[in-house]
This record gives structure tokens, C-alpha cells and sequence, in this order.
């Protein structure tokens, strides 16, 4: 067996030091299958490595999604039918879309990682998620070495949520996903930052290239660059509770944030309640919550991937002391 020899450092955002038996490329369904015939196990998949925590060594091969490729597959006077390799970009599928004229995905501009990685939590941002536009995925079964599709219904997604994250977790790597795009594209500018940022550029008729621009406006002046400051974006996921959890927190806290889910619950923006608790650009070593947006953690040099969780778990427990809400990680710990 291959000793754990690789180093993962420069293949997660967060520079976390650990080990593997290999770090392994893999440009085709081919290449898929000519390392299942090797029998290395176990394995593992990455991407961009901007949802990962690595807490420790990891004792396994790990699979480095290369596929690339954009292509219209089908298409009409509607909409267009557009398989991408899982190894693509996310954010230049975006720019794609948009030299396309094709819209759905103009919310989602400068999301950090791989197409492949987008379904495993239904990424979202700014009021739309992928499963918008999502049509379908094809994905090798890592164990059986069969391939298999994966259409909407099958992906059972939610808020950050997918089967692909539970039931299924580890056992398919994902190589193409299959996206339908609109050609008269409706706009999505619900969410106040997206109106006040074209509002401040005098755009009153917007276009899906407007939408983009606005939104890597707003992440570039709040969001830190994993590239600068490591981060995996936001560390927890935005608690969904009864609209009773909500009023008793309203009783001590009036100014508490949130929005309707539905009739019966409301999500309240993890931030203002790691904000409230007081861990907002709080330094624990070198783990520390970024002093603009107290929802992304970051590591200022050296925090190990336990000194992260350990970190994590303070705000936790802080949170749920005052709240009464316990957070749940977003990022997948390693
Ligand atoms: P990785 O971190 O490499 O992998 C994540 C998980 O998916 C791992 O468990 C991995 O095994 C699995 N995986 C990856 N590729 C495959 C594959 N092909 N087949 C099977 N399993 C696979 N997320 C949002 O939803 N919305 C945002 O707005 C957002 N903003 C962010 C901003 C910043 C600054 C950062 C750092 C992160 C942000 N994220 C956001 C989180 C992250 O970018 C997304 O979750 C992204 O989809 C992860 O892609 P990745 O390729 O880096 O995945
Ligand atoms: P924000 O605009 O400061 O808002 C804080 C939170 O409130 C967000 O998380 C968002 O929930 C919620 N929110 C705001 N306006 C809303 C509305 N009109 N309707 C419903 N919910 C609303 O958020 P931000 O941190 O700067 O992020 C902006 C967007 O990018 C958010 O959608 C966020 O999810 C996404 N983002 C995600 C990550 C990640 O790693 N997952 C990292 C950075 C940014 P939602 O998160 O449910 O949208």
C-alpha cells in the first residue's frame, strides 16, 4: 500500500497540513475507471476544495475531478440543454452562461469550487439555488464501477442540502451534470443587495451580465479571498426553526433577524447569532471568525483543522447557551 506520502495543503482553501496516499487526477470517465480496476481503497473525491475541513491525515486515495468541458447538448426556442464537466469552474460556467445569453445561474457568480461539488449541497446564493436549473448528473458508483443518472428528483435537494451529502455520501463521484439555461431569462433581484448595488449603478433595466457584475461586487467588498485569508465561506448553515423559537428569542432580543421559510418556520441568519453571542472577528491560536462576516471562519496561518473544530464547537456551544439553537457545520469535515 502506497504510504501517506501527498500533501493536501494546496488542495483545500482553508491550507489545512495533512497528508494522503495519493493525490490522483482524473480528466475522463476512462481515468474513473482505470483506477477503480487498481483497487485502491479507500477513495475519496475533491474538487476545489473550498467545502472541506481537514481535521487529520486523510488514509485513502483521493480523486482530483479534472473533467472539463461545456457543451450545448439540446436545445429550443426556450432553453438550452448544457452538459459540463465536473471538473469545470463554477464561477467561468457562470461567465459561460452569461457570454451564452443563457440565464439561471447569474445569482451564483463567484461561488469558489467545481460544477461537480455544486449539486452535493445545492449550492446557493442571493435567493437561487442550482436546483433551478438543474436537469440531471451522471455519476460512477465508486464501489460497483457502474455509471448511473441521477435526474432532479432522484437528488432529493434542500436548503444545502442533497443525497449526495447523506444516503450516498462517499459512494459516487460525480463527472457531468446537465443543466437547462433560459434563453428569456427571469431576473432574480429579490434579496436587498442586489437592488441597492444596480440602484447605486443607475441600472434600471438590469440584464443577466448586470446581475453577475452586482453580485461580484457585493462578494468581493464583504467576502474574504480564500486566496489571501484561507476560508471555506461560511462555516454553519443558517438555522430553519419554528416561528416559536423565534418568538422567544424576539422576547429578549427584539432586533433579531429573520425570514419566512414557510407558515411554520423562519430562517435566522447564523451570522447575527455568532455576531449576538460575541464571537464576531474573535482569534482563538490562529483559528479566528472574519471580523467583517462572523459566519466565515478563518485561518490566519497555522490553525490545524482541530484547532478549527475546537473553535467551532466554542460557537456553538455559546450560540446554543444564548439562543438556544445549535448550529450545524455546512463545510464537510474531513
Ligand atoms: P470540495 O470542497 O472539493 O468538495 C466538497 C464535497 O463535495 C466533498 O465532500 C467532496 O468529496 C465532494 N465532491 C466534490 N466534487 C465531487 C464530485 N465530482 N463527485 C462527488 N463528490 C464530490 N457555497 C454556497 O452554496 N454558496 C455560496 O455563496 C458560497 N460561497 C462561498 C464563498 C467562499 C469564499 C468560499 C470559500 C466557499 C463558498 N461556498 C459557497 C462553499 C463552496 O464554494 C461550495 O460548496 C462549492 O460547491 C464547493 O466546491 P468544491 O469543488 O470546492 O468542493
Ligand atoms: P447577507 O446578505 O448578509 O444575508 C444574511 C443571511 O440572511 C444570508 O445568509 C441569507 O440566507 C439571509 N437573507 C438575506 N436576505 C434574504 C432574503 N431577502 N430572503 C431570504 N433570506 C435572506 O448574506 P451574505 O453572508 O452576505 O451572503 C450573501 C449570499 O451569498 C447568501 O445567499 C449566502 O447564502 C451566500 N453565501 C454563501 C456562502 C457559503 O459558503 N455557503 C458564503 C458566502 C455567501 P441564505 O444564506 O439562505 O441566502
Amino acid at each position: 500500500m502506497t504510504p501517506l506520502r501527498s500533501e493536501l495543503r494546496d488542495f483545500n482553501t482553508m491550507r489545512m497540513q495533512a497528508k494522503c496516499r495519493s493525490v490522483i487526477p482524473v480528466f475522463s470517465e476512462q481515468d474513473v475507471f482505470d483506477v477503480l480496476v487498481q483497487e485502491l481503497h479507500p477513495l475519496k473525491i475533491i474538487g476545489g476544495g473550498s467545502n472541506i475541513l481537514i481535521t487529520k491525515d486523510q488514509d485513502a486515495y483521493i480523486l482530483k475531478n479534472e473533467i472539463k468541458g461545456i457543451e450545448i447538448i439540446d436545445e429550443d426556442g426556450d432553453n438550452a440543454l448544457v452538459k459540463v464537466g465536473a471538473g469545470e469552474n463554477w464561477h467561468l460556467l457562470v461567465l459561460w452562461t452569461i457570454s451564452h445569453g443563457l440565464g439561471g445561474i447569474e445569482n451564483l457568480a463567484l461561488i469558489p469550487g467545481c460544477v461537480g461539488a455544486a449539486p452535493m449541497q445545492n449550492i446557493g446564493a442571493y435567493g437561487v439555488e442550482q436546483e433551478s436549473v438543474f436537469h440531471s448528473l451522471q455519476a460512477i458508483d465508486l464501489v460497483e464501477g457502474t455509471t448511473k443518472t441521477f435526474y432532479k428528483e432522484d437528488c432529493k435537494f434542500g436548503y444545502r442540502e442533497s443525497i449526495f451529502k447523506n444516503e450516498v455520501k462517499g459512494k459516487y463521484i460525480i463527472t457531468h451534470v446537465n443543466y437547462l439555461f433560459s434563453k428569456h431569462p427571469k431576473l432574480n433581484t429579490s434579496y436587498g443587495a442586489i437592488n441597492q448595488k444596480l440602484q447605486e449603478k443607475q441600472v434600471d433595466n438590469p440584464t443577466i451580465e448586470d446581475v453577475a457584475h452586482a453580485v461580484i461586487e457585493i462578494r468581493q467588498s464583504k467576502l474574504p479571498d480564500p486566496k489571501i485569508i484561507p476560508n471555506t465561506g461560511s462555516f454553519f448553515k443558517n438555522p430553519v426553526v419554528g416561528i416559536d423559537v423565534l418568538e422567544s428569542i424576539k422576547v429578549r432580543f427584539p432586533s433579531v433577524v429573520s425570514y419566512p421559510v414557510d407558515e411554520k418556520m423562519v430562517k435566522i441568519p447564523a451570522a447575527w447569532l455568532i455576531q449576538h453571542a460575541g464571537y464576531k472577528g474573535m482569534r482563538h491560536g490562529d483559528a479566528a471568525t472574519h471580523e467583517n462576516h462572523a459566519l466565515v471562519l478563518v485561518n490566519h496561518g497555522n490553525a490545524t483543522g482541530n484547532e478549527m473544530l475546537s473553535f467551532a464547537e466554542i460557537i456553538q456551544n455559546g450560540v446554543e447557551d444564548k439562543f438556544g439553537i445549535r448550529l450545524v457545520p455546512e463545510v464537510n469535515i474531513w
